[in-house]
């Protein structure tokens, strides 16, 4: 089974339409270069208009930060499923662990959240990953198995296949430490051995789960190599167009 690589930056609350263009106008002049990839950036909410339409005709999708589970209503800051279908918008971000460690972002919500894209036919990426206190205390595959499960709960295998998952240890996010290739590779197994469990082997082996935290162009090579590893969700080094395209030129070993 072959999984597409998936690259997507995660600009977090960086760059207003200016400079979000200016961003995708540097990248589109070299994408096309990546066939084998898809490549993905997630602006902030008032940047994404303008990326859309800088990115029309490209190979490069736009993806959001968050969704929330309702369509519509009194709940002041959300952002519904439609408006960013309409947007433009084809992936969306879900549960980052900023959004669970500052904005109360738990496992069930996540899973509204995840209900919400999937029947608006978005791709998520939903983001797990386990807290440096939990590693240390070998409760990593418990934590993972926790939110695999209450995450992608009441998903058919069919609506599954769709997901991607985001591979984030925590204390490996905006640290400058990569969880080493062999590290990533165990816990990506560990993660597609549950989505077996859950959704059937099949469905599993067509998931793509990517892994995030301090990727760059020194050490994308080596992680996308391993054989669960399927791209990267990637903060700091997606900001500029060189170290984002460098990034993705190493993960695809050219
Ligand atoms: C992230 O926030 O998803 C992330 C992986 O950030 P960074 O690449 O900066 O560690």
């Amino acid at each position: 089974m072959s999984r597409k690589v998936i690259i997507a930056g995660n600009w977090k609350m960086n760059k207003n339409a200016a400079e979000g263009v200016a961003l995708v106008e540097a990248l589109k002049a070299k994408s096309a270069a990546f066939n084998d990839v898809e490549i993905v950036v997630c602006p902030p909410f008032t940047t994404i208009g303008a990326v859309v339409e800088a990115a029309a005709g490209s190979n490069i999708g736009v993806g959001a930060q968050n969704i929330h589970w309702a369509a519509n209503g009194a709940f002041t800051g959300e952002i519904s499923a439609d408006m960013l279908v309409t947007s433009g918008v084809k992936y969306v971000i879900i549960g980052h662990s900023e959004r669970r460690q500052y904005f109360g972002e738990t496992d069930e919500t996540v899973n509204k959240r995840l209900a919400a894209a999937l029947a608006a036919g978005l791709i998520p990426i939903v983001c797990i990953g386990e807290l440096l206190e939990e590693r240390e205390a070998g409760k990593t595959e418990e934590v993972l198995s926790t939110q695999i499960r209450g995450g992608l709960a009441n998903v058919s295998a069919e609506d599954a296949a769709r997901i991607v998952i985001a591979y984030e240890p925590v204390w490996a996010i905006g640290t400058g430490k990569t969880a080493t290739p062999e590290m990533a590779q165990a816990a990506h197994a560990f993660i597609r051995a549950e989505l077996a469990a859950m959704f059937g082997a099949e469905t599993a082996e067509a998931m793509r789960i990517q892994y995030g935290g301090s990727m760059k162009p020194a050490n994308a090579r080596e992680l996308v190599a391993q054989k669960d590893i399927d791209g990267g969700l990637i903060g700091g080094a997606a900001l500029d167009a060189e170290s984002f395209l460098s990034l993705i030129s190493e993960a695809m070993g050219c």
